[in-house]
């Protein structure tokens, strides 16, 4: 069963307004514009509504106007107001220079009033009013710009922390301003109690959907007297204030929850909301105990938790508290290649880590309690997986079973540890300075034996972090009494090989990219596994070999050197992967790259192919991280190719007979909790979290077998890439299940195949 916990963003419709909706939709599907019986009927469920509104906001008076959601009254608003003020420049009055907005207001109100103000061409200045580290507005800077403000923007309650902002004091210092007052109300409506009539507060925009009606519909209230400019003009609706007929089956809907809001039988009271916010808040303590919460400094909603783990990302808690089938937020928005911080926690001030990997919980006045209790539950499992996952900072005397190469990337760069479980050895190749602690964490709470820190080549970028680590390790878990008895890349003095256990390092001096870059060989009992191969060779990719410890001529003669050594179907493992491909092979890379192919099958020399790679290095950009570009991508991430199977087409081609592999890839942190597609016995189960999925496919491209393997995920995003990049090594059969294990069909809906969600 899904655990909603994302109420700030929307609520289910409650089964009593749906029923108004239907009611609304069939028997009394009026328009309340109509004079005859069933438009009269529309248009009394309409005031009534409307009277019930008035009640529950404390607004006997002014307006109160039916619109699709807040974003349309806030955009009424601000076109209100600014509108009034082109008027008194028109009329040349005095004017007010300033537009002021909380630095923490929800985007639909800054971007509103840049939006307005251009296209009214008032060049008003827009300033953000500072926050505090508490979360709530800095009234001294307000007091000393509001007599200059023409209109401040202030929300009751904020979307992200829940943080209460402090009305009384904001209209203090409003006192005597020319300013009008905007008060978002989205996050208050059922949680605070509001007295609109009792502040001068001018506009107060409310969206429906986030208390348990329908999307599309809002409420928009305006001060008796405060100027209104219509944003729609028409048919005269809403005594021509806004026009269009009226949203009838969203009124009604939002009625239904106004008066359970009004009678008070469902919604839970400020107590017994608090209660459950504690419930919540104690279960994520056991659960991580490094936790902080975010908004704790100042009055906030109980139902809203905002929270950060240190050393644990908000993408690892998400994917966590979905594998639990828990449906929470990221405090964050997540860009195309890279999270964003959280703009209201940096508004507060608070460190970068806390604003990066924050993530939000929240539930609404209806939750009822048994939910709570079944996701306080749920959290202490998460917790309990994480740290078994070693995950967190504690010790696990019981942490779960490790794959042989783990990878671990940071902005497009990898760093790969190498772990024996049978002698408990591990290695760690091209350690990042971001996953130290991480690296340091890992190792301690297995208590495994650290046996080497290695890097491939000295990096241009950062300086290696082998010296942190080793300092992070207790003695007894470090293979040496002195790290500093290593060459500079760390490989150990005097020594040929590293042995963990059955499995065995070499090295292969590769110069080019750079005069030290190096490649490391790992060997089992069967033979040669994978080559670490840092940047000398990338899916799509050459490292540059412009820097002033490259050798660019060495570079082609290296490449010839690899292949002789390790032949072109070796798995290289690359020091960076921009485009989440994993791994390569010389084979594969002289079929899409012409240059490989001109040095490694052609005939081209060494100084030939070192001029044509510093053509193809001039003016390299910056990566899409920012971060410099560790060599010229010649087959970037093109490929077009649909991967994407639908679990109906699974279900059709397992009835026509086809054979399919189906992969769970997530981490397992993830496959303990259990929430998984299920399929009759004819289809072959197997988990590879994408961490350690190099160590599978050697397997799958030796396999002689005809089955398509079928990569899932949380949402088919991590899937679909991992399965580009399986076709890109050779396994052309791999398909991503489309919507992964969000989309999979409910067993009742499924053919018989689907077993259970
Ligand atoms: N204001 C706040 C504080 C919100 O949380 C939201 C929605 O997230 C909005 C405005 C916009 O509401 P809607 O998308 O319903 O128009």
């Amino acid at each position: 069963m899904e655990i909603y916990l994302d109420a700030n963003a929307t609520t289910p419709v409650l089964p009593e307004a749906r029923a108004a909706a239907i009611a609304a939709m069939s028997a009394d599907y009026g328009n309340p514009s109509s004079i005859h019986g069933t438009g009269l009927k529309a248009r009394a469920l309409m005031d009534e509504v409307r009277a019930r509104a008035r009640r529950v906001l404390g607004a006997p008076t002014g307006e109160l106007l039916f619109m699709s959601g807040a974003t349309e009254g806030i955009q009424t608003a601000v076109l209100s107001a600014l509108t009034a003020l082109r008027k008194r420049r028109e009329s040349g009055e005095p004017m007010p220079q300033l537009l002021l907005y909380g630095a923490t207001e929800h985007k639909a109100v800054p971007e509103a009033l840049r939006h307005w103000n251009d296209l009214l061409r008032l060049n008003l200045q827009i300033l953000a009013i500072p926050v505090g580290p508490d979360g709530r507005h800095d009234l001294q800077w307000l007091r000393e710009r509001a007599p200059r403000a023409g209109l401040v923007c202030t929300m009751a309650a904020n979307n992200e922390t829940g943080i209460i902002s402090d009305l009384d004091g904001i209209q203090t210092a409003l006192t005597g301003s020319p300013a009008l007052w905007m008060v978002d109300s989205v996050q208050a409506l059922g949680k605070l109690p509001l007295r609109l009539a009792d502040r001068p507060i001018d506009y107060a925009p409310f969206s429906g959907h986030k208390l348990y009606a329908p999307k599309g519909i809002g409420l928009l209230y305006v001060r008796a007297g405060a100027p209104i400019t219509p944003l729609m003009a028409g048919g005269g609706q809403e005594g021509a204030l806004r026009s269009g007929t009226e949203n009838m089956p969203g009124i009604a809907a939002l009625g239904a929850v106004l008066e359970l809001l009004e009678t008070g039988d469902l919604f839970k009271s400020a107590n017994e909301l608090h209660a459950c916010g504690e419930r919540l808040k104690s279960a994520l303590r056991d659960a991580f105990p490094q936790i902080v919460f975010n908004a704790d400094r100042a009055p906030c909603l109980p139902t809203t938790l905002n929270f950060s783990v240190p050393g644990v990302s908000s993408k690892v808690l998400l994917d966590l508290f979905d594998a639990a089938n828990i449906r929470v937020s990221g405090g964050s928005a997540c860009g195309a290649s890279k999270a964003k911080p959280s703009y209201v926690l940096e508004a507060m001030g608070l460190d970068a880590w806390r604003c990066a990997s924050a993530v939000r919980l929240s539930f609404g006045p209806a939750t009822p309690s048994g939910l709570i209790d079944e996701a306080c539950e749920r959290i202490r499992a998460c917790g309990a997986s994480l740290r078994d996952s070693c995950l967190t900072q504690t010790f696990q005397r019981n942490a779960m079973p490790v794959e042989r190469i783990n990878r671990y990337v940071v902005d497009g760069s990898v760093c790969y540890l190498i772990a024996d479980s049978s002698s408990r050895r591990c290695v760690i190749i091209d350690p990042l300075p971001q996953l130290t602690q991480q690296l340091v964490q890992w190792i301690r709470c297995r208590s495994y034996i650290l046996t080497a820190v290695l890097d491939t080549h000295s990096h241009g970028d950062h300086a290696s972090s082998a010296t942190d680590i080793w300092r992070g390790i207790p003695a007894v878990l470090a293979d040496t009494t002195d790290f500093r008895d290593r060459d500079s890349l760390g490989w150990p003095l005097g020594s040929q090989e590293i042995h963990l256990g059955e499995q065995r390092l070499s090295r292969l001096h590769i110069p080019g990219h750079t005069r030290d870059s190096t490649a490391y060989l790992l060997h089992d009992a069967n033979g040669l596994c994978a080559a670490f191969v840092g940047d000398t060779v990338m899916p799509g990719a050459l490292g540059r070999s412009d820097f002033d410890v490259s050798e660019p001529q060495k570079y082609g003669p290296s490449l010839k050197h690899l292949l002789a050594v390790v032949g072109s179907d070796a798995l290289l493992l690359p020091g960076h992967d921009y485009d989440e491909r994993y791994a390569c092979t010389l084979g594969i890379e002289i079929a899409r790259q012409p240059l490989v192919a001109s040095v490694l099958k052609g005939s081209m020399d060494a100084k030939s192919f070192a001029a044509a790679k510093a053509h193809l290095e001039r003016d390299l950009a910056p990566t899409e991280y920012e971060t410099l570009a560790c060599g010229a991508r010649v087959d970037a991430c093109r490929e077009t190719a649909s991967v994407e199977l639908k679990p109906s087409e699974l279900f059709a081609r397992i009835d026509r007979g086809e054979r399919f592999v189906l992969v769970d890839v997530r981490e397992p942190y993830e496959h303990r909790l259990g929430v998984a597609p299920q399929l009759g016995e004819q289809v072959r189960r197997e988990a590879v979290p994408l961490s350690s999925i190099v160590n599978a496919i050697p397997g799958w491209l030796a396999a002689e077998t005809d089955a398509t393997l079928v990569l899932f995920c949380r949402s088919g995003n991590r899937s679909a890439k991992a399965a580009q990049a399986l076709r890109r090594l050779g396994l052309e059969r791999t398909v991503s299940l489309a919507g992964g294990v969000a989309l999979w069909p409910e067993p009742k809906q499924a053919s018989r195949h689907a077993v259970s969600a």
